[in-house]
């Protein structure tokens, strides 16, 4: 059911108070979250991840500037749910940008483990340069080999899938046939994640528009479309093999940590028209 206060309660709540919530939120769900520097993982008993990232965009420039993340997140009685839109959006003076990115990704997957119970891993700071993952990599590499795929939900927009330089055709052709789009994107948690860990990994659209930016808003339909799908793959999770990173040439490729070089790390971002496609998600 939709749950906009918890929505409200995401979005104003800086990335370290967040990731505290989310971790009694988790035990409340019967999980037992593990909560490190850099991340915060709790396992389930299906054999698939779920990821979304905690930080924003404009707590990402209150770091650079040194100033307080606090500040950088609206308040929550600055956020607005527009009912005759089906979108939730920043009052015009509130802090910041309102921060749907990626916030409806960790909403997604709060409202999916209700009903499922997937392994879920919230990073840190992944405007940042995907700092939380780099950690999650190492940190939990021993769990790699418990998922068939692994999906984000941090992409822009409505129904569009994107694999950053996995080119499982199998996989791609599987996670299309839930009604997403096969579109290109640049970069996020997961390109890291699934090169390293050796695993198929899709990052599929949150609802959110025009994100790192003070225009950003969330439609509510279209967030709660995407948690339908995955429900959706949810339940299709036994008829399907555990899918295995390919690199575009279509050959199997575990990338090491150690050797791993983020030769696309952020240069699109800041080279981003400022209301178009602001996030590379
Ligand atoms: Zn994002």
């Amino acid at each position: 059911m939709r749950d906009i206060e918890k929505l409200k309660d995401f979005l104003s709540q800086p990335q370290d108070i967040l990731k505290k919530t989310l971790e009694s939120l988790l035990c409340e769900n019967n999980y037992n979250p593990i909560s490190r520097d850099g991340y915060l993982y709790a396992e389930g008993d299906i054999p698939l991840l779920l990821v979304a990232h905690l930080d924003t965009e404009a707590e990402k420039e209150a770091v650079e500037k040194n100033e307080s993340r606090a500040n950088a997140v609206p308040k929550k009685d600055d956020i607005i749910y527009d009912e005759e839109m089906d979108v939730v959006k920043r009052a015009k003076n509130a802090n910041g940008v309102l921060g749907g990115d990626d916030r409806c990704g960790v909403y997604a997957i709060m409202e999916i483990i209700k009903k499922y119970r997937p392994s879920v891993l919230f990073t840190e700071d992944e405007e940042r340069g995907l700092l939380g993952a780099e950690k999650a990599v190492i940190g939990l590499r021993n769990l790699k080999d418990k998922y068939k795929y692994i999906i984000e939900i941090d992409r822009r927009g409505n129904g569009e899938c994107v694999f950053y330089q996995c080119g499982n055709i199998d996989f791609i052709n599987y996670v299309t046939k839930f009604g997403f789009n096969w579109e290109i994107g640049t970069n996020s948690d997961i390109a890291l994640l699934g090169r390293c860990w050796n695993i198929a990994a899709t990052n599929v659209s949150a609802g959110y528009h025009q994100e790192h930016s003070i225009y950003e808003y969330v439609s509510m339909s279209e967030l709660e479309e995407t948690i339908k799908k995955i429900e959706a793959m949810i339940k299709d999770i036994d008829n399907v093999p555990f899918y295995k990173y390919m690199d575009t040439l279509g050959q199997s490729e575990s990338a090491d940590f150690k050797e791993y070089v983020p030769t696309y790390k952020y240069k699109l971002k800041d080279d981003k028209k400022p209301l178009d496609n602001g996030g590379d998600e």
